[in-house]
């Protein structure tokens, strides 16, 4: 595959552009692979990214029912941050955000990475105490973070309203080197990384039943046919426990839909991430000058993708007190992806009562941030059968045992 650089876009700008290759391939599916990944989400493209990457495993399939990257991938408010109290945790997100810091030049693709900061206020008592103790815990896994000031939080963001009646800034947890990247060319760069190692990407492909043998994986069911293979990696976001369920074990996981929204674009404002968890919302502002807002999830289990009024309402309105000039803004579009939800608000990377069958799902309403280090942790886990540091404390068995790792304050419904 051709390389993109500055040289390129200048030799194409000369030619109309004729010299372009498709990013990415759309094979029809051979019988047999050695791996199916099901779900071309972030997390699958990147397991298979890593499993060619780190370990020479090429004979891929990823297998999509949809468009690659149409899940919660193509919906989230793409913020990324690794400041997590639990060291499992904390280790997988920072692996994750170091991985983000280089990838447009690893993938040869703009992710649009831009660690422009990311800021959790504290409008009680409570956050103040609950950030200030994640900031220590931070120092001691070697994450960069700080507690800072209301000054300093006005400073940084000059559009909040550090003196709200109900709500007033109390100080922040900032962590300098968060931020976002481009949702969609994410999923995009790790596809055109894969298929230039000859994986197969399938989209329109929906996995419809899995097939075992003397409780072993030996394959799947498709709409376009029955396809063998040596070990699946299921990582497929909302739909885990559908797919689980056609492998015959069930799993300790929730689907909810979780909504967001974004204004029409406006001059850039704010160059910083700011999410309230008090309040109940979060924002940045995105190239395009869209605010790009995060709301709630639905209070109930569904499998829909929509977005809803009372969402926008509920959300707005609680923004509005700390960012006073968002009264004035026309929302422009709303909608929603379906989160897989687990207990204690950590994902699972595992094995499974499957032999080969490999579960990466539970990231919820915070997986964007951690693709790059789920998809390295994943290939390690597909490839040697075991997980290495980065999953081990994910296992599915933690439930059983009690091993819990409580992120429900660092994760909730905040990104
Ligand atoms: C509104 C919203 C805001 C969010 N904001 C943030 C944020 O700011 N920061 C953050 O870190 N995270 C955020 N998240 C969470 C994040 O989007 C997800 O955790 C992450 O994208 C999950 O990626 P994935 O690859 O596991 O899943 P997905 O991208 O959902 O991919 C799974 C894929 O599996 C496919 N699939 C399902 N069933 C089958 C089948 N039977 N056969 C074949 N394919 C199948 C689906 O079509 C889908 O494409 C947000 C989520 C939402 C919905």
């Amino acid at each position: 595959m051709k390389k993109y650089s500055a040289f390129a876009v200048a030799r194409e700008a000369l030619r109309d552009h004729i010299g372009w290759e498709r990013a990415w391939q759309s094979p029809e599916p051979r019988s047999k692979y050695d791996v199916i990944i099901i779900g071309a989400g972030g997390h699958g493209l990147a397991t298979a990214y890593y499993l060619g990457k780190n370990y020479g495993i090429k004979n891929v399939a990823i297998l999509e029912k949809g468009w690659l990257g149409g899940g919660n991938t193509g919906r989230n408010t793409t913020i990324i941050r690794s400041n997590y109290l639990q060291d499992p945790s904390a280790a997988i997100y920072e692996k994750a955000r170091s991985l983000y810091e280089n990838l447009s030049q690893d993938l040869n693709y703009n992710i649009m990475f831009s660690p422009r900061g990311v800021m959790m206020l504290a409008q009680t008592q409570h956050e103040i105490r609950g950030y200030k103790r994640t900031a220590h815990a931070n120092a001691l896994q070697g994450v960069s973070t700080e507690f800072i000031s209301p000054q300093k939080v006005k400073k940084l963001c000059p559009i909040i309203n550090i003196e709200g009646p109900r709500y007033p800034v109390l100080g922040a947890l900032w962590q300098p080197r968060g931020g976002t990247a481009r949702h969609d060319a994410v999923a995009w760069g790790y596809a055109r990384a894969c298929s230039d190692m000859g994986m197969h990407i399938i989209q329109q492909c929906e996995v419809t039943g899995v097939n075992t043998m003397n409780g072993k994986a030996v394959g799947v069911e498709t709409t376009k046919g029955t396809i063998v293979c040596e070990k699946i990696g299921i990582v497929v976001a909302g739909h885990s426990g559908v797919l689980a369920d056609m492998a015959g074990f069930r799993l300790p996981i929730e689907s909810v839909a979780l909504q967001a929204l974004v204004s029409e674009p406006i001059k850039p404002c704010m160059d910083v991430v700011v999410m309230a968890n008090t309040v109940h919302g979060y924002m940045s502002q995105s190239d395009k000058g869209e605010m790009v807002i995060g709301g709630g999830a639905d209070g109930y289990n569904n499998y829909s993708q929509r977005g809803s009024f009372h969402h926008v309402e509920e959300t707005v309105r609680a923004l509005v007190e700390t960012f006073p000039i968002i009264s004035r803004l026309k929302m422009l579009r709303w909608w929603g992806g379906i989160v897989d939800m687990t207990g204690d608000r950590s994902p699972i990377i595992s094995k499974t009562p499957v032999k080969n069958i490999f579960m990466n799902c539970g990231w919820g309403t915070g997986g964007f941030k951690a693709i790059p280090g789920s998809g390295w942790a994943m290939a390690e886990l597909i490839a040697k059968g075991e997980p290495g540091p980065l999953a081990e404390d994910f296992r599915v068995t933690r439930f059983r045992e009690g091993q819990f790792i409580d992120e429900s304050v660092a994760a909730g419904v905040a990104h």
